[in-house]
């Protein structure tokens, strides 16, 4: 045990001292400005190759791209830590504007290279990648080239993306504008839909089932705009991707995931062929809180209460200990973002509620946000987003352009941290009661996996391919939502939630399109590793570590296939994973019996 007292504040000045009105950030931006000028000069002068000898100019875009990326994302990472920890911070909003502007001008800059890339002769291509300098990057070379050979000509997609702006995206912010009048009314008080959620856990169910009237009411209300909002939205992306001459809906989804539909398709039909211990888990929990079945409202219900509160010091050490026993890099990482401040968990006014990590390239350090309480809930936060930074310390030495990994594999070294800490909290559990709890959060979190998301995953789909004939009316959605949630709890509620593809955001994000099936794989990736992790114990570390520095430069088939020796796209990989969450749902069956 440690006798210092870790700082509940992080250490922004190591990047740049004195926050948002910062001297030495402001000189970041202006030499970040010089290097984009540059960058696009080099750019727009290259010639395209005709022989795989001329390389050395593309070495040199190369350098500048990653350059650039790089002193990006270090004020990127900066600015948001600005703007989380104090949400009043006017300065700290002027340079996110400052930086959009930025950003966007690297894109175009990266969008003129893709096109280059694109014309390059095959042959030609081929030979360049064999250099030394170019060989490492050939998965995320060969990537940017083979997306822009599907797209439109460069003048074309540059239409779209002016387009996009008032169109596609300015239907995202419709929804939000939408969402930010919607009230939701308990009793005599007025909630707003952020509030009203985090009603459904409450342990009255009077007070969940009220809320839940009232929500669907509110929503109700606005349904129409919704569903015309949706389908806008929707209408747009269909366009855009007819345009391309995609066909299917699920392509870009699956190209920006790096993986196979096979994959996709193997995984839920696991998922959906093991619906049984779930529904029976759904069934003991509505006898535990005395209802012949349960409704939508009563699934985030509590059945055991933990008061067992952990003091900021607390929780620290006791995530230190747990991944000492995986791992001495976990544990010794974890020590230094402790000790040298790279946490902000303050419970104060002020600051913008969840929690993220973010990583600086510049200084190879990360740093994690968040309010620290003392719940359970916070301790596993807390080991999630350490998780996320591991992922980051293992892949620091990579080359920067190998380390932007997708959503679906984004989660997986926080699902990793965040279940040994939760394996470890049940078996130290000081009561049968907390056992019993912190039991229900972990199977919980598997049905909101397994049931929750395959239902919008379900939605989803079906609703793209009737989107392609015409407009789709509120009506025909709450009833495809409806069906999906059916499905998905296999029968074993008695109330859904029809009007949930308005409640929910995720269906409105146009930054990625279906936020829905990479949270369930990389959930299931994360248990599949967890598991041959247990089975091969110490020394077991470093097979990680070496998983996660691959998983920016490759589809996730070849890094199961090398670091785990297992085939994603057969069924098998996805048994064991599921049979995991299982077993919990045993365990708290025969808890409960
Ligand atoms: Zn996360």
């Amino acid at each position: 045990m440690s006798t210092s007292t870790y700082s509940l504040k992080w250490d922004l000045d190591v990047f740049f001292s004195g926050g948002s009105g910062s001297q030495e950030f402001r000189s970041h931006l202006e030499s970040l400005d010089e290097l984009l000028t540059e960058f696009n000069r080099s750019v727009s002068a290259w010639e395209i190759p005709s022989s795989g000898y001329e390389t050395k100019d593309l070495v040199e875009i190369i350098d500048l791209f990653q350059q650039t990326g790089t002193k990006m994302r270090q004020a990127g990472a900066f600015v948001s830590c600005l703007q989380a920890q104090d949400t009043t911070d006017a300065g700290a909003n002027e340079l996110r504007g400052k930086i959009a502007i930025l950003s966007s001008r690297f894109q175009t800059v990266l969008t003129l290279l893709d096109d280059k890339l694109k014309k390059v002769n095959d042959d030609v291509w081929k030979e360049l990648l064999v250099h030394e300098e170019l060989k490492e990057l050939s998965f995320v070379l060969n990537e940017r080239r083979e997306e822009a050979a599907k797209k439109l000509p460069r003048e074309q997609e540059a239409l779209i993306n002016a387009l996009n702006v008032d169109g596609y995206h300015g239907w995202g912010e419709m929804y939000d504008a939408i969402v930010s009048k919607i009230k939701v009314q308990l009793g005599e008080d007025e909630l707003s839909v952020g509030q009203a959620a985090n009603k459904f856990s409450h342990k009255d169910r009077e007070v969940r089932k009220e809320v839940f009237n009232n929500w669907e009411k509110a929503w109700g209300n606005q349904a129409d705009l919704l569903s015309n909002t949706l389908n806008h939205l929707a209408g747009f992306r269909l366009s855009v991707y007819k345009q391309r001459g995609w066909d299917e809906v699920l392509q870009e989804p699956l190209q920006y995931n790096r993986m196979k539909k096979e994959t996709l398709d193997a995984m839920w039909s696991v998922i959906a062929d093991r619906k049984e211990p779930f529904v029976r888990y759904l069934k003991r929990k509505a006898d535990l809180i005395g209802v012949d079945k349960l409704s939508w409202y009563d699934l985030d219900a509590p059945v055991g209460e933990t008061d067992s509160a952990l003091s900021y010091q607390e929780g620290a050490e006791f995530i230190t200990e747990q991944f000492q026993k995986f791992g001495k890099e976990l544990a010794q990482f974890t020590k230094t973002a402790f000790e040298e401040s790279w946490i902000e968990a303050e419970d104060r006014p002020g600051k913008r509620p969840g929690g993220f990590c973010t990583f600086f390239p510049e200084s190879k350090q990360s740093r994690i946000f968040m309010t620290y309480s003392g719940t359970p809930s916070n301790v596993s936060t807390l080991a999630h987003e350490l998780g996320h930074a591991f992922h980051s310390f293992a892949l620091k030495e990579v080359h920067p352009l190998n380390r932007n990994y997708a959503m679906n594999v984004a989660e997986t070294a926080s699902t990793f941290a965040e279940m040994i800490v939760a394996d470890a909290a049940v078996k130290n559990a000081k009561s049968e009661e907390e056992r019993l709890a912190l039991l229900e959060d972990k199977v919980q979190r598997s049905v909101a996996l397994l049931m929750n998301i395959h239902a919008r995953y379900l939605f989803e789909t079906r609703f793209y391919e009737e989107r392609k004939n015409g407009p789709v009316s509120k009506d025909r959605l709450n009833e495809l939502m409806e069906t999906a949630q059916k499905e998905a709890y296999g029968d074993g509620l008695e109330e859904y939630h029809p009007l949930f593809w308005a409640s929910k955001l995720h269906f409105f994000i146009t930054g990625v399109p279906f936020y829905n099936f990479p949270y369930t794989f990389g959930f299931l990736f994360s248990l599949g590793i967890y598991a041959k992790a247990l089975e091969e114990g110490e020394g077991y570390e470093e097979k990680y570590m070496a998983l996660l520095k691959d998983t920016g430069s490759m589809t996730v088939e070849d890094l199961a296939m090398k670091h785990l020796n297992v085939d994603l796209t057969k069924k098998d990989f996805w048994e064991k994973g599921v049979q995991l969450c299982i077993d919990d749902v045993e365990e708290f069956l025969s808890l409960t019996k």
